[in-house]
């Protein structure tokens, strides 16, 4: 594969980056990832606009926005590929010797991209999926798309462990999103999902769902969603980039309704996917 690196576009084996560079010691770096419908980037302003946030928060100093979306397509053209890839950005501090916890702000980031070709995830799509719930372990400014992932990473591999999809984290009896999705709720058909703070990731998914909602007058509400409350509501599913929107039909030991993908839940698939073929 043909990846990014700084300007150049290398095979991966030969991308050569410092043990120096803050990513590598401190996870100092954030990062995006995106995909195309119809060969064209989704949401691509959006994306941009979330790393910009990213990186301000942190006080990363890059500013090359205006590049990034040819580093993207030449990814898909040098790689030949010739249906629809994501493609994942890492923006790194940069590298500081020796290693001291406080940083320059005049550190050149280091830049990596690649692009690969979607998996298939029809089945999950089409006949949902099990999740489990997991302690949201992770920092308290989930908004920031930071490659500090490591509580993330274990969520994940704990529920790939227990045959499921995905962890849904919750904070004392909050939930607050998925390790690496966002989570939504379906009562009386109204939607539910978090609110947008530090304590989850403003999800692009998640903001053309609620779009969405409104074009198609489909009440919802932004608000917690308990984990005591769970039985209460009638159906459960997941949105994220390459996840889009994924039914849930279990949740740890408990059949969510029965067992199949919920009618509302079809209604905001059928509605995304419309959407997406008029990109
Ligand atoms: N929440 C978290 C923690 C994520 O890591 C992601 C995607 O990576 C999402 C939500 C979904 O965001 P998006 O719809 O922009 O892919």
């Amino acid at each position: 594969m043909i990846v990014y690196f700084n300007d150049k576009y290398i095979p991966h084996e030969e991308v050569k980056i410092s043990p120096f560079d803050r990513s590598f010691l401190f996870s100092d770096g954030v990062y995006e990832a995106l995909r195309t419908y119809n060969g064209k980037l989704f949401r691509l302003q959006d994306h941009l606009e979330r790393l910009k946030y990213s990186l301000q928060e942190l006080e990363i100093c890059y500013k090359d926005f205006d590049h990034l979306e040819n580093i993207f397509t030449k990814l898909s053209k040098i790689n030949n590929i010739k249906s629809e890839y994501s493609v994942y950005l890492q923006i790194s501090r940069g590298v500081s010797f020796p290693r001291t916890h406080n940083y320059e702000n005049n550190l050149t980031p280091n830049v990596f991209a690649f692009a690969k070709l979607i998996k298939d995830n029809s089945k999950e799509k089409n006949f949902g999926i099990k999740v489990i719930l997991e302690k949201d372990l992770r920092w308290l400014r989930c908004d920031i798309k930071s490659t500090s992932l490591l509580s993330s990473v274990m969520a994940n591999q704990n529920a790939i462990r227990n045959n499921a999809f995905e962890a849904i984290l919750f904070r004392d009896d909050i939930i607050t999103e998925g390790s690496h999705t966002n989570f939504f709720a379906v009562k009386n058909n109204k939607i539910y999902t978090a609110p947008l703070s530090n304590y989850i990731l403003s999800g692009i998914t998640r903001k053309v769902i609620l779009e969405l909602c409104k074009e198609n007058k489909i009440d919802f509400s932004e608000e917690h969603i308990k984990v005591s409350d769970i039985e209460y509501y009638d159906e459960f599913f997941i949105t994220g980039t390459t996840t889009e929107v994924t039914p849930v039909i279990q949740i740890d030991d408990c059949i969510v309704g029965d067992g199949k993908p919920g009618n509302i839940t079809r209604s905001i698939q059928e509605l995304f996917f419309n959407s997406v073929k008029q990109v």
